[in-house]
């Protein structure tokens, strides 16, 4: 959300409310209601470009905090693991 505020400049509020719709036996509707404010800006300033240095000098670290960090969705696990050692569950 801070990082669409930032493109959007000074025409957006900094509130913002995500409806998601969520595929459960009985589909469900979840409103998530936030609003940013400087330290979001902050954040998106200042981390952005470490990862911008990073890639451009070819580090991708691993994210296994992820959601989709799992050997049922990543097809790329096993590399993972054996690079950058641990274990991916
Ligand atoms: S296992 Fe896949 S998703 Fe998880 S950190 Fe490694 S590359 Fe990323």
């Amino acid at each position: 959300m801070a990082t669409y505020r930032q493109l959007l400049g000074g025409i957006v509020t900094g509130k913002a409310r995500v409806d998601t719709l969520v595929k459960t036996k009985v589909p469900q509707l979840v409103r998530i209601e936030c609003t940013i404010d400087q330290s979001d800006i902050d954040s998106v300033e200042r981390l952005y470009p470490v990862v911008q240095r990073g890639i451009r000098g070819g580090f991708f670290p691993p994210n296994r905090s992820h959601y989709l960090c799992s050997r049922k969705y990543c097809a790329f696990w096993r590399e993972c693991q054996r690079e950058y050692g641990g274990k991916v569950e």
